[in-house]
């Protein structure tokens, strides 16, 4: 039986973490090290924290002991602070490196900046 019908046989619906090479497992590992190597994480109470799936990148509830997208275990070392509402920055008028296009009463038009790709928001 050659690889690909026993890709096929498996089944899709394996998560793709399951095929991961023991290499990809270890880049895991060592990613996790050099989080518990800073030590705990300082959390910015205005900050909104979630456990990002290292295998997947889902963000998940800082709670969860498995990714509820793909099932990869998580660990503390996974958790990250997510980013902040980009648009309500905009709306309070902070600099988050975007360039507003165009502006009225009902709607903002913004593109680039580090943290917005171009986007259109309603408001
Ligand atoms: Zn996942």
């Amino acid at each position: 039986m050659s690889d690909q019908v026993a890709a096929a046989e498996s089944g899709a619906a394996a998560p793709a973490w399951k095929s991961f090479s023991s290499e990809q497992l270890a880049a895991i590992e060592d990613a996790r090290a050099v989080v518990r190597a800073k030590g705990a994480l300082a959390r910015d109470p205005k900050g909104t924290y979630g456990l990002i799936c290292r295998a997947c990148t889902k963000p998940n509830s800082v709670d969860v002991d498995f990714c509820t997208g793909c099932g990869f275990p998580s660990q503390p070392e996974d958790v990250q602070r997510l980013p902040d509402n980009i648009f309500k920055e905009l709306v309070d008028g902070k600099d988050i490196g975007a360039v507003v296009r165009f502006r009225d009463e009902d709607s903002i038009v913004v593109s680039g900046g580090a943290k917005a790709r171009s986007e259109v928001t309603q408001f």
